[in-house]
């Protein structure tokens, strides 16, 4: 079993050209490589692997991240789904806001075409009101001020330059534009660190290797969210992107929060 470690009261930012890939470091610009090789493997089973990791959980972490969001149900409204996956948030904005577009940015093709094939399986005129693009959350192929809201979601932890991500993030948004990140966090509660660390490090692994074929990929997962930074350095490091009002919001005890900001 795989040691849990959690670096997130200290931001470590990759030196000498290395970072981390779960708990092994390897060079940065290996990184992207190995992210993409995880999520070509998993993108067939990823939502059936969501829904049992999380015993459905996550549905209603993404369900809070929306309300939190709150689109306006007439107007127009541009949001970008960076590291979009397979359209979670992005149909849950549609959902809810029939005025909305949602651009669904993923660098990972087999996930957007999983997304992609779910809005085709979705009924009532969408067309036109969701987009899938392949992209990478550090550069994003859009103009300075495109969108009225950012959300990203399970995502930025797998980003290797974490700061580049925040601040392309103010970049595309606009003035009075709304930034909300979901993600997996520093479990707040002590006996439910214990549980949550025993289930991560074995359960999770095991169901992957049982359902999945692959047990690597999810142990990359959970060493992923032990190494991302806790509530409050998350705070300062989107603060120090430039975005403002930085506030955030436990879900399940802390297993996830999310990150909510402005830029002015
Ligand atoms: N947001 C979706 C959800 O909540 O179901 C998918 C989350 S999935 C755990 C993480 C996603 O991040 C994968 O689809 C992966 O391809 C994407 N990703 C990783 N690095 C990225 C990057 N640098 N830019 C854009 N997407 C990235």
């Amino acid at each position: 079993m795989t040691e849990p470690t959690r670096d997130s009261d200290t931001i470590e930012p990759p030196a000498g050209g290395t970072t981390h890939f779960g708990n092994r470091t390897v060079e940065a610009v290996e990184k992207e490589g190995l992210v993409r090789q995880v999520f070509d493997r998993v993108a067939s089973r990823y939502d059936l692997m969501n829904d049992l990791m999380s015993g459905g959980l996550h549905r209603l972490w993404k369900d809070a991240m929306v309300a939190w969001l709150s689109p306006p149900r007439r107007r127009p409204w541009s949001v970008i789904d960076v590291a979009g996956g397979t359209g979670d948030v992005a149909f849950r904005v549609l959902d809810r806001a029939p005025g909305a577009h949602v651009t669904v940015l993923d660098i990972n093709q087999e996930m957007l075409d999983v997304g992609q094939m779910r809005a085709g399986k979705r009924s009532g005129g969408e067309a036109g009101r969701v987009a899938f693009l392949q992209g990478d959350a550090q550069t994003l192929p859009f103009e300075d001020a495109s969108f009225d809201a950012y959300t990203i979601a399970f995502g930025i932890r797998n980003v290797t330059r974490i700061e580049d991500a925040l601040s392309e993030a103010r970049r595309v948004l606009k003035p009075g534009g709304r930034f909300l990140c979901l993600e997996f966090s520093q479990v707040t509660a002590p006996m439910l660190d214990r549980v949550y660390d025993f289930y991560s490090f074995n359960a999770i692994p095991a169901m992957g290797r049982l359902v999945a074929g692959d047990a690597e990929s999810y142990r990359y997962l959970v060493e992923s969210i032990r190494r991302f930074p806790n509530q409050a350095a998350f705070s300062t490091m989107i603060e120090q992107a430039g975005l403002r009002r930085v506030r955030h919001r436990n879900l399940s005890g802390g297993i996830a929060a999310m990150h909510s900001a402005y830029k002015f």
